[in-house]
């Protein structure tokens, strides 16, 4: 059999929005599931059909029923070839798998290093896997010549705008060495490296995410968004819960060195009584001095890097933040 078959299983209801669960089965018998949205199944053509044994296209898809639990679907089906990221080589293929994958309608990376992209995108799916949810908000990833990566959400919090820097991702080595040189300046969270920028700007988006499902109207999005809100309220609960000792204090760049001496029950002791805002902006350099530059949705985005990186070990307030995060978009 030299054909792909989608065996759809089921219906999946993530945060509202409907996803068709199906088996993917290529020609050499790897199976794999994948979620489709409606869109996914409209965009394609299909011939109607009672029960769904349906040859999709001349690709040679074929589309089956399945289980009784089985829904039926639409009679319009997916016939994207996803592509596979493993295997894309090219910034075309890398902006196919992009649209195919996670729903961009616009990728414009002409000109920039495939492999600078691809190890990114790499990252970008890591978080996308964990965080379903953001497969279909972004609408487009082109260039800006700003920052090394950058992110631009809808006025209504209902998608963004991803972008690469053409100075720095034109060529792998460029965008290396400046992401080397931030981390090791603090400016970056230490152990990252650079494709873990494009996991920091999905951590904005998860941030947007949570701002559209708190705020009913653009008004409130766009107020909340810009006087961070919701990111102020992340960060303050990842502070309250985030769990302490004497090593990681002693960790701490403004306050490790008066500690060295001090035994570890003092130094928890001395730490907590500092004031709260010396306590927070503590937790927040240990993260990396952008998170502190700008704002707290900067902190979230931070951790979003850290964690990507160094799990476990990443930073507490990066680990307390992604737990809160994950308790919120349950
Ligand atoms: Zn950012």
């Amino acid at each position: 059999m030299n054909e792909r078959q989608i065996i759809i299983k089921g219906i999946r209801w993530i945060k509202g929005i409907k996803y068709y669960v199906g088996e993917l089965i290529s020609p050499d018998g790897l199976l794999q599931e994948k979620e489709f949205t409606e869109n996914n199944l409209r965009e394609g053509i299909a011939k109607n059909s009672d029960y769904f044994d349906i040859e999709i296209d001349n690709k040679g898809i074929v589309v089956k029923k399945d289980d009784s639990n089985f829904q039926r679907l639409p009679t319009h089906l997916l016939i994207n070839k996803p592509t596979s990221l493993r295997t894309a080589t090219s910034i075309n293929n890398l902006a196919k798998y992009a649209k195919d994958a996670w729903g961009v309608k616009i990728v414009d990376l002409s000109g920039l290093d495939p492999k600078a992209i691809k190890d990114t995108f790499i990252q970008m799916q890591r978080v996308m896997r964990d965080f379903e949810f953001l497969v279909g908000r972004i609408t487009e990833i082109s260039k800006r010549d700003k920052d090394f990566m950058g992110y631009l959400p809808e006025p209504d919090m209902s998608g963004c705008r991803i972008t690469f820097n053409t100075e720095y991702y034109r060529k792998l080595k460029s965008i290396k060495v400046a992401y080397e040189a931030e981390v090791s300046t603090k400016g970056a969270p230490s152990g990252t490296e650079f494709e873990h920028a494009g996991v920091h700007e999905l951590g904005h988006d998860v941030n947007a995410f949570i701002v559209q499902e708190v705020q009913p109207t653009l008004n409130l999005r766009m107020d909340d968004w810009n006087n961070r809100w919701e990111a102020t309220n992340i960060v303050n609960e990842a502070f309250v819960e985030v769990e302490l000792n004497a090593n990681i204090i002693r960790s701490f760049e403004e306050f490790g060195e008066s500690f060295s001496d001090t035994s570890d029950e003092d130094v928890v002791l001395l730490f907590n009584l500092l004031s709260v805002q010396e306590r927070r902006r503590a937790l927040v350099v240990s993260i990396s001095t952008y998170a502190v530059k700008k704002g707290d949705e900067e902190t979230i985005a931070e951790a979003f890097a850290d964690w990507y990186a160094n799990g476990d070990a990443s930073s507490p307030l990066s680990k307390s933040i992604m737990s809160i995060i994950r308790r919120r978009v349950q």
